[in-house]
């Protein structure tokens, strides 16, 4: 017997993916964006068996960045995963507005196709319609692509997520130069080996995946980062502090904020933070950081007070920033993705975007490889030992053509990254430049973007970073 050419949702009673009686194909270790994106990938389109597994008790509770761009949205339409991100709550946001504290208004511009109205769901479902701009909570969307990667109608493989689950050790075979062959993991029930043709690292930026194949991420840190806090939404109609929904900077000379609608009733705050405000934002108490962001920003400005905006404190967290790349992305038949393999600054909205671009090219090129190797292969059975597989697969060249698959992956990954990690460093210099110098190249330059001349800048900005489509399409742009 071969494997079936769609395994579906594993059936309740059926033996764990990555048992000895059910081999995994693919061992994903971290179930965050990137590794749910990878299972999802992989078994949308290939009659895969993939393990996951995450140390978290469940999809996570904090913020950690909630912008899907056009770039991915377009990637998790293909693999199904838009109807679970919209029916969580993801919103389309189609414009993105820039203030000063003491020049208002400065820049307005689209973000991406509107959205014909009562139209939301199947609108966006559309593979012809231009991929949104869609916000969510990040616990929101790592749940809805594990959900989808486990009971997705179409998937043609099956996954299984376990969390509470961590990795302890890889597998190496005595042979083959140790290549990695599976792990040891171990949960409350005890330890567990898990026997993968490829066991891929998605376990973020201090991976131990990494650390045991012996990979370095070097990494710089930078001179500030970003307090994450969630707030009630100003009404629409308070003068100068109306809100309508944008993503939304707030300027002043302390330090910029970003404004991301988060459902209807609430935005999320990413605040600058300077060296000089480090102390208060880490350690002080909540009253004194509100009252610090109340003052940069005539939105915010009633930010805690009583009868003022409410704030919701759970989860706040003080994001300290690094940038790093490693050099290579996968070692001994072991590969990485996402933040294992770079950091980069989340200005310009990078860090879950590359790790869901990783899932997808992982997946386009290490798919069809294994489902190669898993069809030459005897369906594995508790009678299947572990050497008999490995001896299979060698015999049909699995290894090689694995090995190959994983070098395609990093190159066409590796500059795609480092462009975009380059990008968001340059974008997040300008942004966090301080001082009267910052404050009047911030104004001139945003005000500059409402130009004619500056608009045309913006599409080449816009393109890198946010759609990846080259700069010569027709422009969703247009002047204030
Ligand atoms: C505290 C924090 C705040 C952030 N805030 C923002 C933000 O505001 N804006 C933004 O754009 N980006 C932010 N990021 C970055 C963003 O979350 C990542 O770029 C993006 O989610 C990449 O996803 P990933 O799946 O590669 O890694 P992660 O999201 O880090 O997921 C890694 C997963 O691996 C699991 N794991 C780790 N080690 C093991 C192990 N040994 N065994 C089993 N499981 C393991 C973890 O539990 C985690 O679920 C933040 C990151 C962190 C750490």
């Amino acid at each position: 017997m071969t494997h079936a050419a769609v395994l579906g949702p594993a059936a309740k009673d059926a033996p764990p993916i990555g048992s000895a009686a059910c081999p995994a194909d693919v061992l994903i270790v971290g179930a965050g964006v990137g590794g749910a994106a990878l299972a999802l990938a992989l078994v949308s389109r290939f009659a895969l068996r993939v393990r996951v597994i995450d140390r978290r008790s469940g999809p996570g509770n904090i913020n950690r960045g909630d912008s899907l761009l056009p770039a991915v949205t377009g990637v998790l339409r293909s693999v199904g995963a838009l109807p679970a991100l919209l029916s969580a709550g993801a919103r389309p946001v189609h414009k993105m507005q820039v203030f000063h504290a003491r020049h208002g208004k400065l820049l307005e511009a689209p973000l991406g196709p509107a959205t014909p109205a009562g139209a939301l769901g199947t609108h966006l479902l559309d593979e012809d319609a231009a991929a949104p701009y869609l916000v969510l909570a990040h616990p929101e969307i790592e749940r809805a692509l594990v959900e989808t990667a486990q009971h997705g109608r179409h998937n043609r493989g099956a996954a299984q997520v376990t969390y509470l689950c961590r990795l302890s050790r890889l597998l190496r075979t005595s042979e083959d130069r140790g290549r990695v062959c599976g792990a040891v993991v171990a949960s409350e029930q005890g330890e567990e080996v898990i026997h993968a043709r490829l066991v891929v690292g998605a376990d973020g930026a201090s991976s131990s995946v990494r650390t045991q194949l012996g990979l370095s991420l070097p990494t710089q840190p930078y001179d500030h980062g970003y307090y994450i806090i969630e707030c009630a939404r100003p009404s629409a109609t308070a003068g100068s502090a109306a809100y309508e929904d944008a993503m939304r900077i707030e300027l002043s000379r302390e330090g910029g904020i970003l404004v991301v609608p988060q459902g209807r009733d609430r935005l999320g705050l990413g605040v600058l933070v300077r060296a000089c405000d480090e102390a208060l934002f880490r350690a002080g108490p909540l009253s004194q950081k509100l009252a610090a962001i109340a003052r940069r920003s005539p939105l915010l400005s009633s930010l805690g007070q009583p009868g003022g905006l409410a704030a919701f404190p759970k989860g706040a967290h003080l994001y300290a920033l690094h940038r790093g790349h490693a050099p290579h992305y996968h070692r001994d038949g072991a590969v990485l993705i996402g933040d294992a393999l770079h950091v980069t600054n989340p200005t310009a909205g990078q860090g879950m975007t590359m790790a869901i671009e990783d899932a997808a090219a992982l997946a386009r090129c290490i798919g069809p490889v294994l489902t190669r190797a898993a069809r030459g292969s005897a369906i594995p059975s508790a009678s299947t030992s572990e050497s008999a597989m490995r001896d299979e697969e060698r015999r049909t060249g699995a290894h090689h053509d694995i090995d190959r698959a994983l070098c395609e992956y990093e190159r066409e990954r590796w500059p795609k990254n480092a462009a975009q990690i380059r990008w968001s460093h340059w974008l997040s210099r300008f942004y966090a430049w301080d001082g009267a110098i910052g404050e009047g190249m911030h104004t001139a330059i945003f005000r500059f973007g409402a130009t004619p001349l500056g608009q045309r800048v913006q599409r080449v900005i816009w393109s890198s970073l946010a759609t990846r489509t080259p700069v010569a399409t027709p422009s969703v742009w247009s002047p204030l």
